[in-house]
């Protein structure tokens, strides 16, 4: 396995460990239960993390339509997925970006087959133009919903500078604790995009889980989430054939992330 960084970091704390994919960290329950409950699964079962961005029509205020549409499905594409995805019972469903879509077409989808997810928020996005508000955040809490970090600004967390990542990682976490009057324990990398700084940075915080865009199956318990994105080309055959990756090809790609990882 790796070593500590030797990178310049000014401000993590001296000592900060690396997470890895073994063991949990630091040792705590799983804060999103997969779909089929916590109950239905042994404390280091295997998940199956999903990422969904936008349902509906992408609204000109986000920006680039084009470059947006990729990852916004249809509402049949996205009920398809659902009504898929509901049927495994190691699922775990989450979303990136705070789009309003999460509220006005996939929560009422989500209560419909009482589904869980997770909703990762960029905070200085909170109540600008095509993103959820700060109400709307507190309507998902009160469906039962997630929320966790996605960043301040939406940058990509590999090679940013330690006063960046700090902004990024620890300044959203403070903001999004503020709005909402409770710990963010869960972030999702934007652009799947990170580092061992960046990793370093997110246990420092006292982040309990991380989500990446890593393709794959997670361990259920353990602090790194690779998750499976849905983009408007995804085919459920595609999720079907990660999900029946043999052994071999699992242990493959767990080696090739404990190297990304350390990166
Ligand atoms: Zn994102």
């Amino acid at each position: 396995m790796c070593s500590v960084s030797n990178t310049p970091s000014t401000a993590l704390p001296r000592g900060t460990p690396m997470p890895h994919e073994g063991a949990d960290f630091p040792p705590q329950p799983a804060a999103s239960p997969p779909l089929g409950g916590a109950a239905s699964q042994s404390q280091n079962s295997r998940t199956f993390n999903l990422t969904f961005h936008g349902v509906g029509d992408p609204p000109s205020a986000i920006g680039d339509i084009t470059a947006e549409s990729h990852y916004w499905l249809t509402t049949d594409a996205f009920e398809c997925v659902l009504d898929r995805a509901k049927d495994w019972p190691d699922a775990r469903i989450t979303f990136d970006d705070g789009n309003l879509s999460d509220l006005t077409l996939a929560l009422p989808r989500l209560l419909k087959r009482n589904l869980n997810a997770s909703f990762f928020i960029v905070a200085a996005r909170v109540g600008t133009p095509g993103y959820l508000g700060p109400a709307d955040l507190r309507t998902l809490l009160s469906a039962g919903m997630n929320i966790g970090s996605h960043g301040m600004q939406h940058r990509p967390w590999r090679r940013l500078p330690p006063a960046d990542l700090q902004h990024e990682i620890q300044g959203a976490k403070a903001r999004l604790e503020d709005l909402l009057g409770i710990p963010i324990t869960q972030a999702a990398c934007p652009f799947g995009a990170y580092d061992r700084l960046a990793l370093r940075t997110l246990a420092a915080a006292g982040f309990t889980r991380v989500f990446t865009s890593d393709r794959g199956w997670a361990s259920s318990a353990t602090w790194f989430q690779p998750r499976n994105t849905i983009t408007a080309s995804t085919q459920l055959h595609d999720l079907d054939r990660v999900r029946s990756w043999s052994w071999p090809r699992r242990c493959a790609h767990q080696l090739k992330l404990a190297l990304k990882r350390c990166r």
